[in-house]
């Protein structure tokens, strides 16, 4: 048997680009839309094995338009941050979260694996090289894209034993740029996200371009972002890209938290994880103070399946405290309201409203400062 050459950090080539692009300020850009000066990339070749990784100038990537990935969608992401110490280092957060995510990501697609120490090891090359693009301003960061696709040069329906592994950047903002800060989610049940047995627990590209009409038809009618159902009994999975909480006040006056459960169908944020073991810390010890929650309440968390339906049964009855998204993108995001459909008629949209107003209630404020200072390293 020949050797198959692991993806290895230690030949990592760096080429500079000749001129560099001029850094845009902070504020002028939106999501997604800036290119940097470089790019990292390498290949997989089921003779050879990982070519050696490449940082070098950004560009297109040339590739046989019998792709694998082009007919048959085997494109897999991570998406991360890296921001400045307040010494002004540059910083990731729990990266190697990611790392996995994407390995397990790309197990589902059957594309060939990767080592994932040496990849991250090659990002943060990557994000040394382009520290120049980390804005410096609270709220931007510089946004990782690491992507897996499938290049077999092949239409045959079947695995791609072909692999580019790429990784780019883009400074970025904040992600919902509104006045109040917050999101409307209109709930969405006629088109379905993931289901059980489905790929909602990874991070495939295949698994958002569906969501791009129903995406469209909210903006439509006046909301941001939908939040994903299944069932008849209007199950919530994720809302955008986002994982989802509710807060409801308890009839003993502690506050319950209410997270749909890892089942599959929704993807294991990173953010979310977080978000969970400072809760259960919090709760665990409430003299410790762990989140600065402006009233003395007990917290329970509950991981468990969750209705729109529940939604506006608490909020008819006054309990529903607020609700918020949590990811890469927004770190917490207060969902301002929620359009949840009343009788067949599309356009009858009645909005579940939130006790503690359209803003960051206080378990999402308490939240968003506790996962900012760790992201920002002024907190362990
Ligand atoms: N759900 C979906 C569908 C997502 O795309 C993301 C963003 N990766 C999240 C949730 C949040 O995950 P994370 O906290 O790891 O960014």
């Amino acid at each position: 048997a020949h050797h198959i050459a692991p993806l290895d950090a230690s030949l990592l080539t760096i080429q500079r680009a000749e001129t560099l692009k001029p850094v845009p300020e902070p504020g002028t850009y939106t999501f997604g839309d800036i290119k940097t000066d470089h790019m990292l990339v390498m290949t997989y070749d089921p003779v050879v094995g990982w070519s050696a990784p490449q940082i070098k100038p950004y560009g297109p990537l040339a590739l046989d338009p019998a792709s694998n990935c082009f007919q048959y969608c085997t494109n897999v992401f991570e998406g991360m941050k890296a921001i400045l110490n307040p010494d002004g280092t540059p910083c990731m957060f729990r990266p190697v979260d990611n790392m996995r995510r994407l390995q397990s990501s790309g197990a589902r697609m059957a594309l060939p694996p990767f080592d994932a120490d040496a990849l991250l090891t090659c990002i943060t090359k990557l994000v040394l090289t382009e520290a120049r693009w980390i804005p410096a301003v609270p709220g931007h960061a510089l946004y990782i894209r690491p992507t897996l696709i499938g290049t077999k040069p092949s239409i045959k329906v079947g695995a791609s034993d072909h692999a580019t592994l790429y990784t780019i950047v883009t400074p970025v903002g904040p992600y919902f740029p509104t006045t109040t800060g917050g999101v409307s989610l209109l709930a969405v049940g006629e088109h379905v996200r993931s289901w059980p047995g489905g790929t909602g627990g990874f991070k495939l590209g295949l698994n958002y371009s569906p969501g791009f009409v129903p995406q469209q038809a909210a903006a439509v009618l006046g909301y941001d972002q939908v939040l994903w159902l299944i069932g008849e009994d209007k199950q919530i999975t994720e809302a955008g890209a986002m994982n989802f909480f509710a807060v409801v006040e308890r009839d003993d006056g502690g506050l319950n938290i209410v997270t749909p459960p890892l089942d599959g169908t929704i993807l294991p944020g990173i953010t979310r994880d977080s978000t969970l073991v400072l809760l259960h810390a919090h709760a665990a010890d409430t003299s410790r103070k762990i989140l600065d929650l402006p009233v003395d309440k007990p917290v329970y968390i509950e991981e468990r399946i969750l209705s729109v339906n529940e939604l506006a049964e608490w909020a008819k009855a006054g309990n529903l405290l607020e609700c918020f998204g949590t990811g890469t993108a927004v770190l917490v995001v207060a969902v301002e309201r929620i359009g949840d459909l009343v009788g067949a008629d599309v356009k009858q949209v009645r909005d579940i409203e939130m006790k503690a107003g359209r803003g960051l209630g206080p378990v999402g404020q308490a939240l968003w400062d506790k996962l900012l200072a760790l992201k920002e390293g002024r907190d362990e």
